[in-house]
């Protein structure tokens, strides 16, 4: 027999194509490993099962992966290995968006490739300004921190902040600057940056892999790969975050702090908007409604309460209660909130998309066992609309309580 290694395209493609019902076959059959750090990874393609006509089922009720053990592994606590960088050979610094005082996602994804930059040698520095709430700095791969704390630093400070850089660039050198690509401070800190340190960066770079930075260009359409420069501002994605270690956030402080100048910019501080301007994939808390939402009024007047930009599912969009500007979901739009909260939606598998990248889910609903509740972070079940007048009151007592104080 001849020893070349033949090829069936057949069977890669059926490997490839989750909904296939051979897929299931030609996947490795190991359900769960523990892989070299002592972390318990699961293989989620091997679970479920092939329903009589043909397409894959997931059991997510747990029983089908053995619930009571799965249980009892959820409740033991995973310490995971201290990576230790005592002597860094090189520094590799981030400037995390800090949004609300704590890691965006954004700024996670941006902390996993500052790892994959500083490899075994180097050291990530993480560059805090002002207040900030952040307690998991340490599972989040950050090895130095490096905190400005006061009020030159709070609110908008670009001319503070850069000074503080550039501060830190004369100190440390950093192999690579990172900054998060976004409209939450990052995009316009890194150019600042650039122009102190007259480089010029990579800007909206989504991948740095072999020395090379890819980055979106022409509106978008277009990739520009370039050798990778010191100075990267990223775009969300560009890299996993850790996950499996953890790490010292041994504080670092600055030989000389560098001086306040006299500003050119004046912080006015931030001026109210109406949330319902807000553009969806911009929302950074949205209270969404399904097809549980009995008292649509009440469901308006909660938002208008709780300050939230409005989105829907797909039924109550079809139904004609809410716009088709406000439909989440994989046929909608992809929401990126902090605070996402789900009032009566079920949970379905074209919804869950939309939500992928929110950071905390609420879910209100009267079912339990239904896909949002297991999706969410935060649940409660009862009826929608009492749950929503009890929100309504909750926020008009606080909001009492608060003008009480301040008069
Ligand atoms: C190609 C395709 C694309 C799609 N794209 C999208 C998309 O982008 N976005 C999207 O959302 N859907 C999309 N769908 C539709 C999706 O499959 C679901 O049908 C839809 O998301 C269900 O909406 P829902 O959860 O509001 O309604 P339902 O599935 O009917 O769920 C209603 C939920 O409300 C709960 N409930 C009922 N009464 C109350 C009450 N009084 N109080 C509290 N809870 C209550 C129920 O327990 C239930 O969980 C798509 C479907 C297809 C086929």
């Amino acid at each position: 027999m001849s020893d070349l290694i033949r090829r069936d395209p057949r069977a890669e493609w059926i490997a490839r194509n989750r909904l296939h019902p051979l897929h299931a076959v030609s996947q490795p059959a190991v359900a769960s490993w523990l892989s070299a750090a002592g972390v318990l990874r699961k293989n989620p393609h091997v679970l479920g099962f092939i329903g009589p006509n043909g397409l894959k089922r997931i059991d997510r009720s747990g029983a089908q992966q053995g619930g009571a053990a799965k249980h009892s592994t959820a409740s033991a606590v995973v310490q995971l290995p201290l990576h230790v960088i005592a002597q860094p050979a090189f520094y590799i610094a981030v400037v995390p968006d800090m949004v609300g005082g704590r890691l965006s996602a954004h700024d996670k994804d941006l902390l996993g490739l500052a790892h994959k930059l500083a490899g075994s040698d180097g050291a990530v520095v993480a560059v805090v300004f002002g207040e900030h709430k952040e307690s998991a700095f340490d599972c989040n791969g950050v090895d130095r921190l490096l905190h400005f704390a006061g009020d030159d630093f709070d609110g908008y400070a670009p001319e503070a902040r850069v000074l503080a850089l550039g501060a830190l660039e004369r100190q440390l050198s950093p192999r690579h600057w990172l900054l998060p690509d976004s409209r939450s401070g990052g995009g316009e800190l890194g150019r600042r940056l650039a122009a102190k340190l007259g480089e010029r960066p990579a800007t909206r770079v989504w991948q740095v892999a072999d020395g090379l930075a890819s980055g979106r260009a022409g509106a978008g359409r277009e990739d520009l790969v370039q050798a990778a420069p010191r100075l990267i501002l990223a775009a969300v994605e560009c890299a996993e975050p850790v996950s499996e270690t953890r790490h010292e956030v041994r504080p670092l402080s600055l030989n000389a702090v560098p001086l306040s100048p006299s500003p050119q910019i004046e912080d006015l501080g931030a001026v109210a908007v109406d949330p319902a301007q807000i553009p969806m994939a911009e929302a950074e808390f949205i209270l969404s409604g399904g097809n549980g939402v009995k008292d649509w009024a009440l469901f308006h007047q909660a938002a208008a309460a709780l300050g939230a930009t409005e989105g829907a599912s797909r039924v109550a969009v079809d139904d004609g209660f809410m716009g088709r500007e406000r439909q989440v979901g994989a046929s909608g739009i992809w929401v990126t909130a902090r605070v996402y909260v789900a009032v009566g939606i079920s949970g379905a598998i074209q919804h869950l998309q939309g939500i992928g990248a929110c950071d905390k889910v609420l879910a209100i609903n009267l079912d339990p066992s239904c896909d949002m509740i297991k999706r969410a972070d935060f649940s409660v079940i009862g009826d929608s609309a009492a749950i929503l007048q009890a929100l309504i009151e909750r926020v008009a007592v606080h909001r009492r309580g608060v003008d009480r104080d301040a008069a």
